[in-house]
């Protein structure tokens, strides 16, 4: 039996690697079982090339969780090492990896790390109080060895019997990480980062029903509970692949959801760099999803992280899938990520691939994209607010949507309303409605002058628009009701005031008096006959602005939530307001009028609703 000391320059390494990576023990399993493949796949390499003195045979991974003894087993079919091969790789290389790795760790943000990769195999001691290797090289004369350790910088190494090649790691855990043996636990885990390598990994066994013979209906039989696809979609050539496999490719990554993908990129990328993945577009519809069913993040298959802020533009985030890119650096804080040129390169090849499928779909099949724009809209929006070169291509096939269901291009719409809906300054007016139920009476306004009105009721539309008036020149949004449509494109002609100063005060006073003026500012203005009385409008504006607030969350400006009151002094009736006598009965009409208002625009609720039922059953009498 040979005693060492693993390295001199730190005492004891292993509670500091405790201590240090409290909330990531989990890890281990992974960086155990990455092991273990690439011991086999090492291997696999070496029988195909005729290099190895052995069959292949059966390689599957075993992990075996054994509650009595307190351990855990990861058992692979691999390389093995020699005496030598522990001596250099387990004692020297792998324990100053994982003294250098802590290094780093605990000079970053340890919340700033992701992936956490390059511990390697010291990360066992983190939930084992003894670790223990049963190895056997696959060199025809090996003799297999032992090696113990108890978590001091001291260990033991002495041969051993093991008549099978490959590696054994026992872990003796540690009293308050028993959790890992746990059969849910461990699957769970094991189906989180190993759900995707490329060599099979056996945990326990599982029941499987077959056909029974004679009176038998069905019998039960036990065989290996394989966890992983070692076939991932991702990885096949996409020409060699059906719609329904990218389906159920993605009921595979995302069991819970019910909700189909509207389509798919499969990336494929050898050179610059190396990313492979299939990038599904799901119905976006509000910002909860960018919670739920996350793109993916592998390197080699082993799954690395689903935080992946930073790594991909943050549009993209919206999208579910996979990448794997055994070329972004996994071991490092996040603030490098984003600097990494890789990275950059990476994050600008997605965005482009996604642009290239998004500018195909409309200009191959204009019908199927349109029907796919309602879902799809939110995702490009946020793309073009945030990300100037995707900006840049969604120009030509962003749609705008009009309140008859159609769609044209930022070019077509210009082409249409260019004719009518310029204002006397030579501005371009952009008519919109968030509801069509609600804003219908303006509408009917702007639709009867022939202009035309978009529908905006998506959630990022207030931005969206923020952005559009921005970046055109000579052109603004504004919703159908935020003033009376002869002012919302205003043209030279003003109608001429039938009623005098005098009048026009004296009308704006009978209104001043009845209405909460906290809340609403009275203006008569001349407006044709035929137009309503009395109009509500809501400064584009204040709105936006309210708008703007109410989707940060913020509810503090609800005393923004100010209106105008539109008295069309030439309206008809306004002559006989003028002119009546009965001081009570004129107050009488003058509520009338506002509740009218107020009620076409859904605002009238409560005691107000109830007076005003009132008011008309007595007006009737
Ligand atoms: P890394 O895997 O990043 O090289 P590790 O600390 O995990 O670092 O492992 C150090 C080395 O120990 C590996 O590179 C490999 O040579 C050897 N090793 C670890 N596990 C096994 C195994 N299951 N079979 C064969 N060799 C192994």
């Amino acid at each position: 039996m040979e005693q060492g000391k693993i390295n001199v320059t730190t005492e004891n390494i292993f509670p500091i690697i405790k201590k240090f990576l409290y909330s990531d023990h989990e890890i281990f399993l992974r960086e155990l079982v990455s092991n273990a493949v690439d011991a086999t796949q090492k291997l696999k390499t070496l029988v195909s090339l005729g290099k190895a003195n052995t069959e292949l045979g059966d390689i599957t991974i075993e992990i075996i969780a054994n509650k009595e003894l307190k351990t855990l087993t990861v058992r692979d079919k691999g390389i093995g090492m020699t005496g030598e091969e522990v001596q250099k790789y387990i004692n020297q290389i792998a324990f100053s990896s994982a003294e250098e790795f802590l290094e780093k760790y605990k000079g970053g943000d340890s919340a700033n790390i992701i992936g956490h990769f390059g511990l390697g195999f010291y990360s066992a001691f983190m939930v084992a109080s003894k670790v223990e290797i049963y190895t056997r090289s696959y060199l025809s004369d090996a003799v297999a060895v032992k090696w113990s350790c108890t978590g001091s910088p001291d260990y033991s190494m002495e041969t051993c019997d093991k008549d099978t090649r490959g590696t054994e790691i026992v872990l003796y855990m540690a009293d308050d990480t028993l959790e890992f043996l746990e059969d849910n636990r461990l699957v769970s885990l094991l189906k989180k980062y190993c759900r995707f390598l490329p060599v099979p990994i056996q945990c326990g066994m599982e029941k499987h029903y077959e056909k029974g013979e004679g009176e038998e209906k069905e019998k039960a039989v036990d065989r290996p509970r394989i966890i992983n696809n070692t076939h991932p979609l991702w990885k096949e050539s996409p020409a060699t692949l059906t719609e329904e496999q990218y389906r159920d490719f993605y009921r595979e990554l995302y069991p819970t959801t019910f909700e189909q993908p509207l389509f798919h990129i499969h990336l494929n990328v050898d050179y610059p760099f190396n990313l492979s993945g299939i990038l599904y577009f799901p119905k976006v519809k509000n910002r909860l999803e960018i919670e739920k069913n996350r793109v993916q993040l592998y390197s080699n298959q082993v799954f690395i992280t689903d935080q992946l802020e930073g790594v991909i533009p943050e549009f993209m985030m919206l999208l579910h899938g996979v990448l794997d890119s055994p070329d972004i650096p996994l071991n490092v804080s996040r603030s490098y990520l984003q600097s990494d040129t890789n990275v950059k390169k990476i994050s600008a090849h997605i965005t482009k691939k996604v642009a290239d499928k998004l500018e195909d779909m409309f200009k191959n099949d204009r019908a199927d994209f349109e029907k796919k724009w309602d879902d799809l809209k939110v995702f490009v929006q946020y793309g073009m607010i945030t990300d100037e070169k995707f900006n840049d291509r969604a120009k030509i096939f962003y749609l705008f949507k009009n309140i008859e269901n159609k769609y044209f291009t930022f070019e077509e719409y210009r082409s249409k309303i260019e004719p009518l809906q310029k204002d006397k300054d030579g501005n371009l007016i952009y008519l919109y409605t968030t509801h069509t139920a609600d804003q219908s009476l303006y509408i009917k306004s702007a639709t009867e002058k022939g202009y035309d009105t978009l529908l905006m009721d998506g959630f990022l539309d207030t931005h969206f628009i923020n952005r559009l008036e921005s970046t055109w020149e000579k052109c603004r949004f504004t919703r159908v009701d935020a003033d009376v449509i002869d002012k919302l494109i205003s043209k030279d002609e003003i109608l001429p005031a039938k009623l005098s100063e005098t009048e026009t005060s004296k009308l704006k006073g009978f209104f001043d008096k009845v209405i909460d003026a906290s809340r609403c500012t009275v203006m008569v203005e001349p407006l044709s006959e035929t137009d309503l009385p009395v109009l509500i409008t809501r400064d584009e504006f204040s709105r936006r602005f309210q708008d703007m607030n109410a989707w940060a969350g913020n509810n503090d400006f609800s005393h923004f939530d100010h209106y105008n009151l539109i008295v069309n002094g030439n309206h008809p009736l306004y002559g006989k307001l003028l002119t009546a006598t009965d001081e009570q009965q004129q107050e009488t009409l003058t509520r009338q009028l506002v509740d009218l208002a107020l009620l076409s625009r859904n605002m009238l609720q409560g005691d107000q609703l109830n007076e005003f039922v009132q008011r008309s059953v007595d007006l009737l009498k």
